[in-house]
């Protein structure tokens, strides 16, 4: 199940636990008779290799796992170690001379 990577259109394959994502997947079996038993339910893993993990996600949807573009990250967050504290002196600079 964890062969490749779960985005249909990619062919890499799963070699590393710390590349790419783990999804895991709790799918409900939908049928009256599944609802009936107490473990009418089963965790599926996906995973996503380091490419698609940046663009994709892995979702459930009535009991059909695919992949759904991923949601923008707040830019706040990915610019993260691109904060400039020189900003701040230029203008502090500019500001005393
Ligand atoms: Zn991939």
């Amino acid at each position: 199940m964890l062969s490749k990577c779960a985005n249909p259109a990619c062919f890499a394959r799963f070699r590393y636990l710390r590349q790419g994502k783990i999804f895991k997947i709790e799918r409900h079996t939908s049928s009256s008779e599944g609802r009936r038993k107490a473990g009418g339910r089963s965790i599926e893993h996906f995973w996503l290799c380091e490419s698609c993990e940046k663009v994709l996600t892995v979702i459930c949807e009535k009991g059909v796992v695919s992949t759904q573009p991923r949601p923008p990250v707040p830019a706040a967050r990915v610019k993260r170690d691109e904060d400039e504290p020189d900003l701040g002196l230029a203008f502090h600079a500019g500001a005393g001379a």
